[in-house]
């Protein structure tokens, strides 16, 4: 097995090697800033520890729009920057992550009195192609959007335009990314949290206090000391920072999505519009078997600890959006198979619009404590040499290795064949990078079919049971394979095959896979859950 894996004892071998510090960096939050920053320095041959409170990428991370995209949106807000450093992201996770980060085509089509208008949109899609140095935009005629977007209102559409982005699994993202930090020797560990900094006499940040609070860590904590202490806990951010004395600046902002049975959506295409309400853009695409439909963009005043859930009027917002553009589905929040809120670390300017905020990143050194946040998945890589080049003075100069943001798979590691089709070939090697062949030749009797419903095969579940780090049954279905965002009740009616999988991979006994069952039911109902049909009748 590569040493990217996190096979049975994992735990205790990550705490017992993060106790014999000091490390060089040490990275808090486990999304994708921090994944991306520790990979960083642990190919620039710093020694690296990363620590994340829950699961790797339950925050932000695993709750995004999952597009690896420009934002064209930016361009109307003048953040060039942005847009430029994602689109160049675009185009370079496009190149090394084949079945994790794949095309995916974007229908705009155009009504009378909406805006942008069509010479605007030509001439920022222009601009959006430029910056990524291709042109994959283009006019379409009323007939041909509605031909291939059969559901799309057609009264007064006068054309529209197409051009390219991408999508990803986002929490997969953060896992292959984590993995090739382990590969380069970094140490990782999840469900351990900083509960404070540690300083010297000074006031500098030299270490933080750790406390695990893995099922069988039974609260024990440590001490550990780091040259660079990072704080790339996201929307949280500001927690860390108060203890030196930083003032708030994060403005946490949610945005939500709502998840429909592709039956019910059927698009193969993105197709993006203006809010009737406020002119916002909204998009509906395709993601891996199902049709996803957000976002929204509000302010998120709650606890940054608790799963953050939709509400009502975002739900309401949402379905806004969609009569307007297909009013012939007739479609509800209550025909979803899930929901998901997640909430954007937001540099907080003042500005009364939400979505005017810029979504660029910053990089502050405040007593020794580096908080990295703000931007976004796209840009990881850049946000990571950025903070790389930042704190290389008291690292001796050592810097961030040149390179890709992810590590090219050597073609031997991607076995031919087998019983998968290619398509699915591609995507399991995507997303188990250097693991692909022993992910594959773990797969037992029948459990190269995929998962109806979803685009998983079985074998995923199994691999991600015995080798991906799995503490809790959410970190599976949520995060591993992201059955509970695609399946109606969170994949509760295919528990007794899952279980069949999982459970001896895991070493639960049965009380506790009652246990992680129960708790898993009822934070699918409490945080991803669409809005009952019967409420909503009843609303
Ligand atoms: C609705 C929405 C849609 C988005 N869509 C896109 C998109 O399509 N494309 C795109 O490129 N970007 C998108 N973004 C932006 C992108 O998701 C975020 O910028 C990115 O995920 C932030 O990553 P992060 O690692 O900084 O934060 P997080 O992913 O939140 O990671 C921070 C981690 O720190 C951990 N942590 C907090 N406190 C502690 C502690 N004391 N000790 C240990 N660990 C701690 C948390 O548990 C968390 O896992 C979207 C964001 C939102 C909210």
């Amino acid at each position: 097995m590569s040493p990217s894996g996190l096979r049975k004892g994992w735990r205790d071998d990550a705490w017992q090697s993060l106790t014999r510090g000091p490390w060089d960096v040490l990275v808090i939050g486990g999304g994708i800033t921090g994944a991306g920053i520790a990979r960083r320095a642990a190919k620039a041959g710093l020694r690296t520890a990363l620590v994340e409170q829950r699961d790797f990428a339950w925050g932000t991370s695993s709750r995004s729009s999952k597009l690896v995209h420009g934002g064209l949106r930016y361009l109307a807000h003048g953040q060039i920057g942005v847009v430029r450093d994602s689109v160049r992201g675009r185009e370079e996770l496009l190149r090394v992550a084949p079945g994790l980060v794949e095309e995916l085509a974007f229908l705009m089509p155009l009504y009378p009195g909406a805006k942008p208008g069509r010479y605007m949109m030509a001439a920022g899609l222009l601009a959006y192609d430029m910056l990524a140095g291709r042109r994959t935009n283009r006019y379409l005629s009323a007939s041909r959007l509605s031909s291939l977007v059969p559901p799309l209102r057609t009264d007064r559409l006068t054309g529209g335009f197409r051009y390219g982005d991408a999508w990803t699994d986002d929490a997969r993202l953060v896992l292959r990314v984590l993995a090739d930090a382990r590969d380069a020797g970094a140490v990782t560990l999840s469900y351990a949290r900083v509960d404070d900094t540690l300083r010297d006499r000074s006031g500098r940040v030299v270490g933080v206090a750790l406390r695990d609070d893995g099922p069988e860590g039974s609260g024990r904590t440590c001490e550990v000391n780091a040259t660079v202490v990072i704080n790339a806990t996201g929307a949280a951010a500001d927690r860390l920072r108060k203890g030196v004395g930083g003032g708030p600046r994060i403005r946490p902002l949610r945005g939500s999505h709502l998840f429909f049975p592709s039956k019910r959506l059927p698009l193969a295409n993105a197709v993006g519009g203006a809010h009737p309400a406020d002119g916002r853009p909204v998009f509906a695409y395709p993601w891996d078997g199902v049709t996803i439909v957000g976002t929204t963009d509000v302010d998120e005043p709650g606890d940054q600890a608790i799963e953050p859930r939709i509400a009502a009027s975002e739900i309401a917002y949402l379905e806004a959006w969609i009569s307007d553009m297909f009013p012939s589905l007739g479609l509800r929040g209550c025909d979803a198979v899930a929901s998901m809120a997640g909430v954007r670390p937001v540099i907080g300017t003042g500005k009364s619009d939400p979505s005017a905020e810029s979504r660029e990143h910053v990089v502050w050194d405040e007593s020794g404590l580096v908080t990295v946040t703000g931007g976004k998945l796209t840009t990881f890589d850049a946000i990571a040499r950025d903070a790389l080049h930042r704190i290389a003075p008291r690292l001796g100069g050592k810097s961030s290795s040149n390179g890709t943001p992810l590590d090219v798979l050597p073609t031997m590691a991607v076995p031919a064949g087998g019983q998968l089709e290619p398509e699915a070939m591609r995507r399991l090697a995507g997303r188990h990078g250097r693991e692909t062949a022993e992910a594959l030749a773990a797969a037992r009797q029948g459990e190269m079919a995929i998962i109806e419903g979803t685009r998983n095969p079985w074998l995923d579940v199994r691999w991600a049971a015995r080798a991906e780090g799995v503490v809790h049954l959410d970190d599976l279905l949520l995060r591993r394979v992201r059955i509970g965002l695609q399946l109606p009740e969170g994949g509760g009616r295919i528990m007794t095959r899952v279980r069949a999988i999982a459970q001896q991979e895991l070493g639960w006994d049965d009380r506790r896979w009652a246990a992680e069952e129960a708790a898993y039911r009822r934070l699918w109902a409490t945080a991803y859950a669409p809005p009952e049909r019967a409420a909503q009748d009843a609303g």
